[in-house]
């Protein structure tokens, strides 16, 4: 039988296991990346575990959420990245020069590689033939010390692209079309592999697109074949010689198939507050808007700008609406500006912003109360944008373009005398490379560690019996976001976590920390796919310092579920029965001796609350068993060590 391409990209770098669906594989990783938020966590674990040198072909730090300087806190985190970088041997893109995922796929990524990145997005150079998966930040500290990266082998999924995009339709509709049918939970244990005709009418950028927002489907990851459009694109950036053919075999099999008619897609829009809301823009036309944003990692590269700065040359956005402009990479910002877009957007009403996260996680342009925002992001979560009860919309560039010029959420294709804008690559991706220092030119050769630094919290060994309060019953698709704000008030103490812990699920119960931490143990109970979102792993270390020991959720998502074992706290499966009997404030307790039945392998623990037995169930594999029973991965990995493991 022949194998899908997938499946030759995991068989290259297969260290353990066999690539059969449901079974644990230990794959080698070839490059890894992380930005500023996960990034300081990422090195002070690299340093607590004794590590001495990156071990990747690649691993770069990336200082993109967090760029603004509002006191002394970020840039002392920026200036600790700097150094660890430069201490241990990775490349240090500097706050301002852009959006990870955009910078990396400029310089870095390349097909058939693998990529591990603490930040959710990681999927995007999927587009390019690179096996891309987001992770916490832990795993991505061991991956980067040379050891292999675990993962249960996903299904792989065929989405067969047929037909053409036509006028005014994008790539950014492809995806919302397949949130649309799959909703955010459609993507859960799978990859998605692009095959079909369709895909050779698609830019690499354009495919990009479609990865990067593979995330909100929570996809393990995303990836297309390789071809003209791959080189082609990799020359333009002055990589033509990475290139190389890659190919799913003719016969290969796919656990499933979803087929996507390009030619039928129209503009489509996610309305709030979640991706997967998604209907035609004509359906929701006239609703007025008072901002406009096109940037970040999803839309925010020179290809995704340049037609808005076409559909707005020579006239005037609306009086009333905002509309902002920040692109994915300073690269992006140098390229347009070089060749006059930026002083057309300009001259059109657009403000210019700088390469950062900002806005995408509420940090500047926060929209009015009650106003409606556009923009070209891939996430609308509920307070996402800094502001509670915000009323975000996702669409393409030239939606949102269309919307800058009328004032209202409107379909391009009633637009007059604006011609639709097509897709057009620069000749050559060309910018200065001083923003991005690589190992050989690092500036520092020893760890600068300021007074926002603080110590990585450790869990002890996990107990035999473990019982405590239902500190906090949550509903269905709890986010990162609800766990741990990123905003900007909350996540400067991101290296600071005893601060920051203090934060923990206040968009849900603002007592909530108070409580946990003098209740000094306990559980959280939530509904289906807890954790949804990004990879923060302090939404699993911020509960662990404040003693949280179990999570019962009835179903978890993937990057989350991981970062609970990787901080020692027991995720456990429940059923919707269980879900209804547990009221918040009741006592639950574990009947079996947990460390014994997480080490032996049993799957079903009891449960008892209030007196009553219920099922709930640990679906793990043998390494995972053994470092939840170690107190997390931190101590697993030093164990292993002392043990020459
Ligand atoms: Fe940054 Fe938003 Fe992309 Fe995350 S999703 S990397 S916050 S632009």
């Amino acid at each position: 039988m022949g194998q899908t391409l997938t499946e030759k990209i995991l068989d290259d770098h297969l260290v353990e296991g066999e690539l059969e669906t449901g079974e644990e594989i230990g794959i080698e990783i070839d490059q890894v990346l992380t930005q500023d938020t996960t990034g300081t966590m990422v090195w002070l674990q690299f340093e607590a575990m004794g590590l001495d040198e990156v071990q990747t072909e690649i691993a770069a730090q990336y200082c993109d959420h967090q760029t603004y300087q509002f006191d002394f806190k970020n840039t002392d985190d920026h200036r600790f990245l700097r150094s660890a970088a430069g201490k241990y041997g990775a490349h240090f893109s500097r706050p301002g020069n852009g959006i990870c995922h955009n910078v990396h796929r400029e310089n870095f990524a390349a097909p058939g590689k693998t990529l591990l990145g603490s930040d959710s997005h990681t999927p995007t150079p999927g587009g390019l033939g690179e096996l891309a998966i987001g992770a916490g930040g832990i795993d991505v500290t061991v991956a980067m010390g040379g050891a292999p990266y675990y993962i249960e082998m996903p299904e792989v999924v065929n989405v067969r692209l047929e037909g053409e995009l036509p006028e005014w339709a994008t790539a950014k509709d492809v995806i919302l079309e397949l949130l649309r049918r799959l909703s955010v939970k459609g993507g859960v244990g799978k990859i998605l592999e692009y095959t079909g005709p369709g895909v050779e009418t698609l830019t690499a950028p354009e495919r990009m697109t479609i990865t990067n927002m593979g995330t909100e489907l929570g996809a393990t990851t995303s990836i297309f074949p390789t071809d003209e459009q791959t080189e082609d694109y990799l020359e333009r950036v002055g990589r033509g010689d990475e290139y190389t053919e890659l190919q799913p075999d003719d016969d290969a099999e796919y656990d499933d198939e979803i087929v996507v008619d390009l030619s039928d897609l129209e503009p489509l829009i996610a309305t709030p507050s979640m991706p997967d809301n998604v209907v035609p823009v004509s359906e929701v036309e006239g609703e007025s808007v008072e901002q406009v944003i096109v940037g970040s990692c999803t839309n925010g590269g020179y290809e995704d700008i340049l037609p808005v700065a076409k559909m707005l040359e020579g006239q005037q956005t609306s009086m009333e609406t905002e509309t902002i402009v920040a692109p994915g990479s300073k690269q992006a910002s140098e390229m347009l500006a070089r060749e006059g877009w930026v002083a057309e957007m300009m001259a059109a009403g657009v403000n210019f912003s700088e390469a950062t996260c900002g806005a995408c996680i509420g940090i500047g342009h926060v929209p009015a109360s009650d106003s409606v925002s556009l923009r070209t992001f891939n996430r609308n979560f509920e307070g996402r944008s800094g502001i509670e009860d915000d009323n975000v919309y996702l669409c393409s560039p030239e939606v949102a373009a269309a919307a800058a010029l009328e004032g209202e959420i409107t379909d391009p294709r009633n637009l007059d005398d604006v011609e639709a804008p097509g897709v057009e690559l620069p000749d050559e991706y060309d910018g200065s490379k001083t923003d991005l220092i690589s190992p050989d030119e690092a500036v520092d050769d020893e760890l600068i560690k300021g007074p926002n630094i603080g110590d990585v919290p450790i869990r002890d060994e996990l107990g035999t019996d473990i019982s405590g309060e239902a500190l906090l019953k949550m509903e269905d698709n709890i986010t990162t976001d609800h766990i741990i704000p990123a905003t900007q008030d909350i996540l400067m103490y991101r290296s600071n976590v005893p601060k920051l812990s203090e934060f923990t699920l206040s968009r849900v119960d603002d007592t909530f920390a108070e409580r946990a931490l003098e209740a000094d143990g306990g559980f959280l109970v939530a509904g289906e796919n807890y954790g949804q979102g990004s990879s923060r792993e302090h939404a699993a270390l911020c509960p662990m310092y404040l003693g949280i020991e179990g999570v019962l959720a009835q179903s978890f998502a993937r990057i989350h579920r991981a970062n609970l074992f990787n901080f020692g706290i027991v995720p456990l499966t429940i059923d919707e029965d269980t879900y209804e009997s547990i009221d918040q404030g009741d006592e639950i307790e574990i009947v079996d001796d947990v460390y014994e039945a997480v080490t032996s392998g049993q799957e079903e623990f009891s449960v008892r609350v209030n007196g009553e037995e219920y099922t709930a169930t640990l679906d793990a594999s043998e390494r995972e068993r053994s470092i939840l029973a170690a107190g997390g991965k931190l101590s697993w990995t030093r164990d292993q060590a002392e043990d020459g493991g």
